[in-house]
């Protein structure tokens, strides 16, 4: 697809129908909406999406989809912390049937070949790759490795218990880590076996995303090799 194919999408704005929410832990909440038929994207992209019920400052912020098309919903996840943003306390305001507007869905954070895969995700930027895992579960014609590091505090990863159900049915790997320095050492491996077939796919906040894309460079990955999605608003 050209770059004209690829940002159509941000022409369409739909309305999307809540149908739930709820809190997955700490101060992360998921939204369900209702898929129409004729919405479709490319497992790892994000919609823009825009309060629709009231009027706010700002109210449009782009959000990946943490389904992959194949589930038949659109599902959000976001942080929403003490001091919520006028957007977010708009978020938990909608109630079942409440209408939010998306544009999209747009982004180059997807998988378009088969060479082995690494994603690295940093605390909520596990979005895109829930979609991407959830697209290699129901589509299981892929061949080469495809591997999750997912790095988080404490003890808590958003969607654990369904990643962790992927790779024992699966041949994906998946790992839940908590220091920086078992990230590293996963990155590290992962280029020992594929250096120069492999893409290296990372999501989350920015000082994470920069310091992983740098140590990347550092070992002389290629930029063509790495896609990245910096999540903008977070620190
Ligand atoms: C491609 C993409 C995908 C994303 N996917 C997700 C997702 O799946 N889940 C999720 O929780 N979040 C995601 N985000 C981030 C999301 O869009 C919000 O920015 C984030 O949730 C913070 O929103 P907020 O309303 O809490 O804070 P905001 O009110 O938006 O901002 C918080 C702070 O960040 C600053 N800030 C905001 N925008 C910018 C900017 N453009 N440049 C510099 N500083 C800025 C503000 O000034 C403020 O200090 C994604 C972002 C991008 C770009």
């Amino acid at each position: 697809m050209g770059i004209l194919g690829d940002i159509a999408p941000l022409f369409k704005k739909r309305e999307l129908a809540l149908v739930e929410v709820y809190q997955e832990f700490d101060d992360i909440y998921t939204f369900i909406f209702k898929k129409e038929q004729n919405l479709s994207w490319k497992a790892g992209q994000h919609g823009v999406f825009t309060i629709l019920h009231k009027k706010i400052n700002k109210p449009t912020r782009p959000f990946t989809l943490a389904s992959a098309p194949s589930e038949n919903i659109v599902k959000i996840s976001m942080r929403i912390g003490e001091n919520p943003s006028e957007f977010k306390k708009a978020m938990l305001e909608l109630e079942q049937g409440m209408k939010i507007s998306m544009r999209g869905p747009i982004g180059p954070l997807y998988i378009n070949d088969d060479h082995p895969s690494l994603l690295v995700a940093g605390g909520i930027g596990i979005t895109p790759f829930r979609a991407m895992l959830k697209e290699a579960e129901h589509h299981p014609n892929r061949t080469a490795p495809l591997e999750l590091l997912y790095i988080s505090r404490g003890e808590n990863f958003l969607y654990k218990d369904e990643l962790a159900e992927i790779a024992k049915t699966t041949s994906i790997q998946v790992n839940f880590l908590n220091a920086r320095e078992d990230l590293y050492q996963g990155i590290d491996e992962f280029i020992t076996m594929h250096k120069h077939n492999g893409r290296f796919y990372v999501a989350g906040e920015k000082t994470m995303v920069d310091s992983v894309a740098t140590y990347l460079k550092n070992k002389n990955i290629a930029k063509s090799q790495i896609k990245k999605d910096v999540f903008i608003g977070y620190k």
